[in-house]
């Protein structure tokens, strides 16, 4: 059982690098230039250490309670930690404690405490950008993405590195392309505005990861093609 599901791991990750791969190829980017994350809401914690035995080396969470309690389960600990879900701001001073990358940042307010409460080491953040501008969607609007930037660069103990987006779903490869060409023609523009730095794209998911890379991505956020699907809560 425990090496079916080793053998199970690497055959997944080994699909995944491919399709990476071949993307990468086609966009005539370098091969180091994107970091896979395992998404593993829903995933048992044995389940994720095979994977991370396999070459796994970073898992994005959605739940706060959920990732610390798989943290707790695994016994495999060379990994890199990312928060990909909704941020309450009662939840940042363990956000802080467990986790090195923070993708879903949204507003002044939780940039801030993570800037309080961050002790040690610096905390990467991102900016979730609502490239669909729907008012009910996560996410800062395009429009007020550079003002975001500009005074979260300014905070200390953390580091904002660039934009996830999570555009609404589509079946063609061109549209599939066009909000995350939007998120990182955004990200230039803001870059050169303020004389900024950021360097990451968090962008492409199982079914568009191709388009996100053809755009730029430099972390792939990837559950169901990874891991399999999600067993039912
Ligand atoms: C679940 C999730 C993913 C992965 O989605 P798949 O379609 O299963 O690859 C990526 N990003 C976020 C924010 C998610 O919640």
């Amino acid at each position: 059982m425990l090496m079916r599901n080793i053998d199970y791991a690497s055959n997944q990750l080994n699909k995944i690098r491919i399709r990476i791969s071949n993307a990468l190829q086609s966009a005539g980017r370098q091969e180091n230039e994107v970091t896979l994350i395992g998404a593993a809401k829903q995933q048992h914690a044995g389940l994720c250490d095979e994977f991370c035995r396999a070459g796994l080396t970073a898992i994005g969470e959605n739940f706060v309670q959920e990732a610390i309690a798989r943290q707790r389960a695994m016994s495999c600990t060379d990994i890199e930690w990312h928060y990909i879900g909704r941020i309450q701001s009662n939840k940042t001073k363990p956000i802080c404690r467990h986790f090195d990358w923070v993708h879903s940042v949204d507003r002044l307010k939780i940039a801030q405490r993570f800037a309080t409460q961050n002790e040690g080491r610096s905390l990467q953040l991102l900016i979730q950008l609502n490239v669909d501008d729907e008012p009910t969607k996560a996410g800062v609007g395009v429009s007020q993405a550079a003002q975001l930037c500009a005074q979260i660069a300014e905070l200390e103990r953390v580091q904002l590195r660039g934009f996830m987006v999570i555009p609404e779903a589509q079946a063609e490869y061109s549209a599939q392309r066009r909000p995350f060409a939007m998120a990182r023609e955004t990200l230039d523009q803001v870059n050169q505005r303020y004389g900024l730095e950021m360097d990451s794209l968090s962008m492409g998911m199982s079914s568009d990861l191709e388009a996100a890379i053809a755009e730029g991505s430099t972390m792939l956020r990837i559950g169901t093609d990874l891991f399999g699907p999600r067993p039912r809560a």
